[in-house]
């Protein structure tokens, strides 16, 4: 008989008898029979998990006596290995496999061979299923594949019959999987503590015996379609994939979603009575089990990949699209998940959303802007990921140290609690600055101001005490939204900004749409082909062509600002015609404004983001037009070492206080020198202490920097003699030290400046 055939023999009477109306302990007893007799085995036995034991619940062939007395730890004998390390084992002479143990209430001597499988619900063994021989036989292929797929179907129906509660499966997981500490990539400091929850949810698999295996053949065939389409639409989108190394990824799915080894052993798993769901997941399952015996990192890698598909296949099959943002967070929760845009990390309840832990990331990815302009602690670059953590399980996450700690002991917990408390303190410290203006120890008065894109967002001026928002990007509403917002709701926008900031200054950045920033409802012919889309048609370069869009937002910011003053910022500016023709509409509009008597705003200030280094070779030219300077660090210094900003690859790579980069900001400074124009930094860089510490040297006097770091600057800048920097900062530059990071960090320490 085939392994399909003798699963589909035995599927068949186990449906039977648990549909029967006998109690729980006879269908089981029923099960054990026609598993041995189907394997043609003198024993079967079913192990399940209680009070954190295995117990021996039914058992054909062993000591009757033994059910309900037998009980072994998990981890304690073969029954205990297999569950704890959710493998099957198939050995011809039990006794001679080291964790073999007699227990001589069963009368299992006589026996010789013996196979078992774990039964997995929920990625945990709830119990074991083993079979034994007299013979000294090792079981074939094709029967312990049965015995699998019969342990797939016992979990449902031990389940349903209530023989395992979900109260002891919980309970079970912290005592079967133990702490863990994986390290990966500081992208937003701050500690967390929640569960697991992952964007893309594990699909729960209900029905696992198919009724009509010919329908469920049809199912899968329909899924796959549409997976298939799915990943096709994915290769012709260059934005997909934000982790960078995308079309390596996108080469592997296709690879997979077209592999007709694949789709057939599925059949053949639905040939044996499975559900579609079902046999996607035996199948899934069966590949897992043989990748582990293989330990290359590649394969890993692209088991990973496989993994991501099925998923995604079983999600199409059972109809369970939804991310967990749609489902809604239940509790405190911590995001798992390979990567992420911004738009939908901000479809999560902010008040739920404690931390975000991600298998690609990179500092200046949007995605990472927005989690820490949120607040959310989060860590990057951790390696499987979704392997390591399950669904439900406790997370903390220490953005400071770059960890994630998995199903934390009582010990981690109590020392995280305390520096929770510490942490608190630190910003209740920082949260008395708020009324503080920041001058330095030699009198400078140096500009906090926070950087902004929501209206949520405009509450933490107050918290902050942060001197204005230096950078709002207006494009974030866009992201938000699922068409392009309207003129007045924009024009709305812009206003409550302004009502929300009590006379405080503003700097509305026109959008910067593109990039990272990708909207479904702007697309251009060529952005399809666009390999690189950070340095393609984005930001200003778009909103030029795209006449109606940066005509509607100048009207809808003209409108929005009647009667008080308007800041407005050009980003990614490469060239000084492109500002001039930026500033043409914004002419245009005023003029036609004017024409009807419109209330217009009382002055309009116009400046330029540097993001991008061309400008910084023609930037005497264009600063007579201009009332001020942002400096952009994200864009500039991706394009400054030609390294993507939101490739994970190159996360770790450069460093922001590397000479190359300071040299560079200190010409732009020096352009500006004397000139009546302000000049500022609103990129990541000036959030974090060290780096701020660097600008103040370079002579840099005004910092947007999201809201978290306002306070901690202002410490930091009450700290600071600007003229010491200064001279530190010229001697440095003029002839570069191996590591300027660790010489820096040895001045503040000597100067008792915390840069942590
Ligand atoms: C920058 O590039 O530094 C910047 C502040 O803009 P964004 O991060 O939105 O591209
Ligand atoms: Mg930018």
């Amino acid at each position: 008989m085939s392994a399909a055939a003798s699963a589909r023999t035995i599927l068949t009477s186990l449906h039977e008898i648990m549909a029967s109306r006998t109690h729980a302990q006879a269908k089981l007893n029923q099960v054990v029979e026609t598993i041995g007799e189907s394997l043609d085995s003198e024993v079967c036995s079913i192990y399940l998990l209680r009070e954190g034991m295995l117990e021996l619940f039914a058992t054909r062939g062993l000591n009757q006596a033994a059910v309900h007395v037998t009980r072994l730890a998990v981890g304690e004998g073969l029954t205990g290995t297999i569950a704890q390390n959710i493998e099957t084992l198939n050995l011809d002479e039990a006794a001679t496999h080291p964790e073999f143990q007699y227990r001589p209430e069963t009368g299992e001597e006589k026996f010789h061979s013996f196979a078992g499988v774990p039964i997995v619900r929920r990625e945990r063994a709830i119990g074991v299923v083993n079979v034994q021989h007299i013979e000294p036989r090792k079981y074939e292929e094709l029967e312990i594949e049965a015995l699998q797929t019969v342990a797939m179907v016992l979990a449902e129906l031990i389940n349903n019959a209530g023989l395992v509660d979900e109260e002891q499966l919980e309970s079970s997981s912290t005592a079967s999987t133990g702490q863990e500490t994986a390290t990966g990539l500081e992208l937003v400091k701050g500690l967390a503590l929640g569960e697991a929850v992952f964007h893309q949810p594990r699909v729960q698999i209900e029905h696992t015996v198919a009724e009509d295996t010919e329908a469920e053949r049809q199912r899968v065939y329909l899924a796959f379609d549409k997976m298939r389409e799915q990943i096709d639409a994915m290769t012709g989108q260059a934005e997909f994939g934000i982790g960078g190394e995308h079309e390596q990824v996108l080469e592997t799915y296709k690879m997979f979603a077209y592999d007709e080894g694949w789709s057939r052993r599925i059949n053949e798993a639905i040939d044996s009575g499975l559900t579609a769901e079902a046999a996607i997941e035996r199948v899934q399952q069966r590949t897992r089990m043989r990748m582990r015996e293989i330990q290359d990192p590649l394969l890993q890698d692209r088991m990973h990949d496989l993994e991501d598909l099925a998923n995604r296949l079983i999600r199409i099959v059972s109809g369970q699209l939804g991310t967990a943002a749609q489902k809604g967070l239940a509790r405190d929760s911590i995001l798992i998940a390979k990567n992420l845009g911004p738009a939908e990390l901000l479809e999560y309840d902010k008040r739920r959303l404690k931390g975000v832990v991600l298998e690609e990331g990179s500092q200046t990815a949007h995605v990472v802007i927005v989690a820490r302009a949120m607040g959310v602690p989060v860590v990057g670059r951790i390696r499987n990921l979704r392997g390591l953590v399950r669904e439900g399980d406790t997370v903390l996450v220490d953005g400071d140290k770059a960890t994630v700690t998995l199903r934390p002991g009582n010990g981690v917990l109590s020392a995280f609690e305390a520096r929770f408390a510490r942490k608190k303190e630190k910003q209740a410290a920082y949260a008395k600055l708020r009324d503080v203006e920041p001058f330095t120890r030699d009198g400078e008065r140096i500009e906090v101001m926070m950087n902004a894109g929501l209206r949520d967002d405009m509450g933490m001026l107050a918290m902050t005490g942060a001197d204005g928002i230096g950078l709002y990007r207006t494009e974030f509403q866009f992201l938000v939204s699922a068409q392009l917002p309207q003129r007045e709701r924009q024009a709305r926008l812009y206003r409550d900004v302004l009502d929300a900031a009590k006379g405080k200054k503003v700097v509305f950045r026109t959008v910067d749409i593109g990039g990272d920033k990708s909207l479904p409802y702007i697309q251009s012919e060529n952005a399809k082909e666009d390999e690189n889309p950070a340095m393609g048609w984005r930001a200003l370069r778009l909103a030029l062509e795209r006449e109606g869009l940066m005509k509607v937002q100048a009207r809808a910011l003209l409108e929005g600002c009647a009667g008080r003053e308007l800041n407005v910022m050009f980003p990614m500016v490469s060239e000084p015609w492109e500002f001039d023709a930026a500033k043409e509409v914004f002419d245009a509009q005023l003029a036609y404004l004017k024409k009807r008597k419109h209330q217009l705003p009382t002055a309009i200030n116009y400046g330029v983001m540097l993001e991008v280094p061309s400008l910084a070779e023609t930037l005497d030219q264009l600063l007579p037009r201009l009332k001020f300077v942002s400096i952009g660090t994200n864009d500039l210094t991706q394009f400054l070492f030609a390294a993507d900003r939101a490739n994970p690859m190159l996360a770790e790579r450069y460093d922001w206080l590397s000479p190359s980069i300071l040299r560079f900001l200190a010409r732009v400074v020096q352009t500006c020198v004397g000139q009546p124009v302000d000049l500022g930094v609103c990129g990541e860089m000036g959030g974090r202490r060290l780096e701020a510490l660097a600008l103040i040297g370079l002579g840099i006097r005004r910092l947007s920097i999201t809201p978290a770091s306002v306070g901690q600057i202002k410490e930091l800048v009450r700290k600071v003699d600007t003229k010491e920097i200064g001279d530190a900062m010229r001697g440095w530059l003029a002839s570069p030290p191996a590591n300027l990071r660790e010489e820096l960090i040895a001045w503040a320490r000597s100067r008792e400046i915390d840069v942590d």
